[in-house]
């Protein structure tokens, strides 16, 4: 019998119950008692839900108030000095390290004033994990036992279940030096780390636990030697712990084969391996199997929300069988399910035809069970009929094929890629029109979405006000940012997007070959959820999409406002793409559909245009080589498409979050003017990295993701760390990225102090 599996579950909760409680939770109107209750009936709806759906091996330990890696570095005891000297409760911490706390004192407790860790991509997915953060003084050891108990929580219910952790191996690599302790490589903690690793599996063992799932995807990352070597040195020291539940190594989001030495022969149960992202594994890792050995087999795909094809899901499976038997291979969902919408059921709103194309991740428990059971000759010829049925009316609907667009991007030449001059004469040109002081300043773009501006969203959604009234309202939301900028002495305004609920989805919404859902939400970082748009056909932009707003915006002030545009390639991964048509094709699409919007705004007198690509790092394909060559010249290409169309003197920006950006594929952009999130690299390397970056940057120089302010001081001493590498003709000065989350008081506090900071440098220089 071939098993089924599901490496993890969204924990978020069908209405995002989660999200609700935990902010409420910070908001301080509801308990801690109360959140751990809202965590635990989530946790027992998930593990019930799958056992219902007839899952074999079912997971525990997927739940998470903010991340699974943040929820590790608290167990082990990875917790940077900086968050354990204000006596806070373990939670609390946990929340600092994730989100950063500033607390004024009270009679009973001191103040708090810590920023948050870093918080990077999880792999090529929008989700974010901390980021595990070392220092020589770290000391490893448990603290509290969280896998044990949720274990323990789920056997009181009558289900067993496999406990996930992320690997030693995973956990350091992914991890950094802290600030004091730079030389020091997180790959030499291991053999420090792994007592503690078999003592949290020792315990889950001593609880019942038989089996449990160490995610190491690192795997399908370019390994240096040492660390495709700790692999070896991780689990056979594990193997030769007494008493330890068996262990399955779990891979996703790639192929392992270019790391499989580091693999061959582990003395561990199985293996799991992603076969949707790379089916071309599988013959390779079941050859290196020893003989015991099981293969978990991911087809059900954990990153997408398209209906599995059980034909092809059941072969992958079965060449595994014919190889292994079908005792050592399981039918698994390919990831977590983390990255899926918790379930369709909720989406009234989408054509039948639509809705038969998809699956979300209670659908998925479905899939995986009835492949498991369709390889192991059950009888499910109903299931298997209908399916096909849906696969091949996709494949020919007329949602899904658009003639005329297919057409344009065949025709696209390489002049529509090329700015009329090049930047060195562009800049002259600019110059003369905008004359902006040395040290510009500007905003990201969205500025605060209050609770009144989501009432008023709402409101318009379900028709209880008017378009007129919304719009009205939008217009005084757009009026009040504007003053508001002026009046603290802002360069380079935006109009805030007050109107936008999300940079994607609100495109997503106007553009063509879009579907959307009204409950698809997959979290993205602690509490933040998005609601990804699917892209179901060939895209283009049938109206303006953005023209009204920013028109509206420059005709209330005589500062030069920002047209407000998210990239072609953030579009596409902030989506949920197609499948049967390539990343490339699709980028082109929203390129070309985007490079008439970006004419319009400038026909309609707008002079300086962001377009927004904050996840073109995320886009990279996690392996050097040609797919990567490929992705930096068509995310580029793409880019160009949209910006190219405009005058010289019309200033494009960009802007990208999370760095570790390669400055040449900034470059390859050709933006006027671009802004990176930086605020938390404290890397002076990684300054010089851009210092010859021709263009002008602006290197951000507050975190957003957190409510903290940081003084006038505290910008005016960043602003010289940077000083020192980085030249000041190209210098402007803004924050890491969008003030949405925040609340006004802070944004308020935040901003006067940054533009007072220019100023003071503006007077030195
Ligand atoms: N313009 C967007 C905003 O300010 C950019 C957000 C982002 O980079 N994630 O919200
Ligand atoms: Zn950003």
């Amino acid at each position: 019998m071939v098993q089924s599996s599901v490496l993890g579950f969204p924990r978020i909760g069908a209405q995002r119950e989660l999200k609700k409680t935990t902010e409420a939770y910070w908001q301080g109107k509801v308990s801690v008692e109360e959140l751990f209750k809202v965590g635990k009936e989530l946790r027992a709806h998930n593990w019930k839900l799958q056992k219902e759906a007839g899952v074999d091996i079912i997971a525990s330990n997927d739940f998470s108030f903010y991340d699974q890696v943040l929820d590790l570095e608290v167990l082990f005891n990875v917790i940077p000095d900086r968050y354990t000297k204000y006596d806070l409760q373990p939670i609390d911490v946990l929340f600092a390290m994730g989100r950063g706390l500033q607390r004024k004192a009270t009679e009973t407790a001191k103040a708090v004033d810590v920023t948050a860790l870093e918080m990077v991509k999880w792999f090529d997915s929008n989700y974010h994990y901390v980021r595990p953060t070392f220092s020589n003084s770290t000391e490893f050891k448990l603290n509290g036992q969280k896998p044990v108990d949720e274990y323990l929580e789920a056997k009181e219910l009558g289900i067993e279940t496999r406990p996930v952790l992320v690997g030693p191996v995973s956990f350091l690599h992914l991890g950094k030096a802290d600030k004091d302790s730079l030389d020091l490589e997180p790959i030499s903690l291991l053999e420090k780390i792994l007592p503690v690793y078999a003592e949290i599996l020792k315990k889950l063992a001593d609880a019942g636990a038989k089996t449990v799932q160490i995610d190491e995807p690192v795997l399908v990352l370019d390994l240096p030697a040492n660390v495709q070597a700790a692999f070896k040195t991780a689990y056979e020291y594990l193997s030769k712990q007494e008493g330890l539940p068996a262990i399955t190594v779990a891979s996703y989001f790639g192929t392992v084969v270019p790391n499989l030495d580091a693999i061959k022969g582990l003395p561990v149960a199985g293996f799991h391996i992603d076969v949707v992202r790379a089916p071309e594994q599988l013959e390779a890792v079941a050859d290196a199997l020893t003989p015991e050995q099981t293969l978990s087999v991911g087809v059900i795909d954990g990153r997408n929300i398209w209906k599995a094809d059980f034909a092809k899901a059941s072969e992958l499976v079965k060449k595994a069988v014919e190889k292994l038997g079908a005792d050592r291979v399981i039918t698994a969902t390919s990831s977590s399910l983390l990255h899926t919408p918790v379930d369709l059921n909720n989406e009234s709103k989408l054509s039948e035809e639509i809705k038969d194309f998809f699956s979300f991740a209670t659908q998925k428990l479905g899939e995986v069970v009835t492949v498991a059971k369709n390889v192991s000759g059950e009888d499910v010829s109903a299931a298997l009929e209908a399916n096909a049925a849906s696969v091949k009316a996709r494949s020919t609907s007329s949602i899904t094929n658009d003639e005329t667009v297919q057409k344009r991007v065949a025709a696209i030449d390489d002049a529509q890629g090329r700015r009329a001059s090049p930047f060195t004469e562009r800049i002259k040109e600019q110059e003369k029109v905008f004359n902006l002081p040395l040290f510009p300043t500007t905003t990201i773009g969205s500025f605060p979405q209050t609770k009144d501006i989501r009432i008023n969203r709402n409101k318009f959604t379900k028709g209880t006000i008017s378009k007129e009234e919304y719009e009205k309202f939008i217009e005084s939301e757009i009026e009040k940012v504007v003053r508001f900028q002026e009046e603290i002495g802002l360069d380079v305004l935006v109009h805030g997007e007050p109107e936008r609920n999300d940079m994607v989805q609100y495109f997503g919404e106007q553009l063509k070959g879009f579907a959307f859902t009204q409950n698809g939400w997959v979290q993205s970082y602690g509490s933040r959820y998005v609601r990804p748009p699917i892209i179901v056909g060939d895209v283009s932009r049938p109206a303006p999409m953005s023209v009204k707003e920013s028109v509206y915006a420059q005709s209330i002030t005589t500062k030069p406002m920002k047209g407000m545009l998210t990239g072609p390639v953030t579009i596409l991964r902030w989506s949920f793409p197609r499948v049967d048509a390539s990343q490339k094709t699709q980028a082109l699409q929203l390129g070309l559909a985007l490079r008439d919007e970006v004419n319009d705004l400038e026909a309609a007198g707008i002079k300086v245009i962001q377009v927004d690509e904050p996840a073109l790092r995320e886009g990279l394909p996690l392996r050097e080589g040609e797919e990567r060559q490929d992705y930096y010249k068509w995310a580029a290409e793409s880019f160009r498409i949209a910006t190219a169309g405009v005058k010289n003197a019309t200033q494009i920006h960009s802007h990208f979050c999370y760095s570790d950006l390669d400055p040449n594929h900034i470059k390859a952009l050709d933006a006027d003017v671009v802004s990176i999130e930086f605020s938390k690299k404290d890397d002076p390397n990684y300054i010089r990295e851009f210092s010859d970056y021709p263009n002008h940057a602006g290197l951000g120089l507050f975190d957003i993701h957190s409510p903290r302010i940081p003084s006038k001081e505290e910008f005016i001493q960043k602003i010289a760390t940077i000083l020192e590498v980085y030249p000041v003709e190209k210098f402007w000065v803004n924050p890491d990225c969008g003030l949405k989350t925040r609340g006004w008081e802070e944004t308020r506090a935040s901003l006067t102090n940054m533009v007072e900071a220019a100023k003071y440098y503006r007077e030195k220089y």
